[in-house]
């Protein structure tokens, strides 16, 4: 799988703390370089744009929220991990980590991202350490707007196969409250969101993800 050209596009509602339209654009070479624009976060519309390349580079700008212009720049070797992933901590810091591959539970698979954007959010939670009640209370891999490929399924996964490239929901509603019954999931209040503490992102090269938040891509 390494070494393919893999062109992801992503394009769907995600509901979740920006409350509005998300789109995602990803091409993508090998794994774990990301290099997101983002465009416009006041009214909840968000427009990333993914690009990747090599290995452990990180590079993204953001316009638009206050100051207009952000530059992060992360870097390290991280062909030597075999999950490399970016965490920011509760001091605001960011540093790279070779996370632990984890295993599917039961109805989940493991991806391998191929792509992962940046967006006003990830910003937000480094540099402020929040995004209104949304805490960073330790450290967490960042990342919520991505596409990828299954490499594992758990049990009971019907849906998809190692191969299936998918878009990913980034959200976890409880799909027991009145609104998550309602259909209205993305404003659950018990959600598990990707990149969100203590919830684990998308900006990492093996992720965890409940196969009923993931759609296949041609
Ligand atoms: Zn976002
Ligand atoms: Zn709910």
């Amino acid at each position: 799988m390494n070494g393919t050209h893999t062109n992801g596009h992503t394009n769907g509602h995600i509901n979740g703390h920006t409350n509005g339209h998300t789109n995602g654009h990803t091409n993508g070479h090998t794994n774990g370089h990301t290099n997101g624009h983002t465009n416009g976060h006041t009214n909840g519309y968000t427009n990333g744009h993914t690009n990747g390349h090599t290995n452990g580079h990180t590079n993204g700008h953001t316009n638009g929220h206050t100051n207009g212009y952000t530059n992060g720049h992360a870097n390290g070797d991280a062909t030597k991990y075999k999950n490399p992933s970016l965490q920011v901590t509760e001091d605001h810091r960011i540093k790279l980590v070779d996370s632990p591959i984890e295993e599917p539970g039961r109805g989940e698979v493991i991806l391998q991202v191929k792509c992962t954007g940046i967006c006003g959010s990830d910003m937000h939670l480094w540099k402020s350490g929040r995004i209104g009640s949304l805490e960073v209370k330790g450290d967490c891999i960042l990342g919520h707007e991505a596409a990828g490929v299954v490499v594992k399924c758990g049990e009971d996964v019907t849906t998809l196969k190692p191969g299936d490239r998918v878009g990913i929901e980034p959200q976890e509603p409880c799909e027991q409250c009145f609104l998550c019954m309602e259909g209205r999931y993305n404003l659950c209040d018990n959600v598990k969101f990707s990149g969100i503490w203590p919830d684990n992102g998308t900006i990492q090269r093996f992720k965890r993800h409940p196969a009923k938040w993931l759609y296949k891509i041609p």
